[in-house]
């Protein structure tokens, strides 16, 4: 390796804001992360956080309104 060239290469500890706290190689020598394998709804199977409504919902509700209100007329 080149002198003076490449980064100081640590076993960094990776800290997570769930409290859980492993190794990984970096070159810093400390991470703090928000979410984790130990806290992400993808590897807990939870679902925790309510997903917004999407366009497709939005406008199935304005129009399912609709539609049943001309039903009654007719
Ligand atoms: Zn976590």
């Amino acid at each position: 390796m080149k002198a003076d060239l490449h980064p100081e290469y640590h076993q960094a500890t990776v800290t997570c804001h769930c409290g859980n706290t492993f190794t990984v190689g970096s070159t810093i020598p400390e991470i703090r992360v928000e979410i984790c394998s130990k806290c992400h709804p993808f590897y807990t199977g939870q679902q925790k956080a309510a997903r917004a409504d999407g366009r497709i919902e939005k406008f199935n509700k304005k129009y399912a309104a609709k539609s049943a209100a001309k039903s009654e007329k007719n």
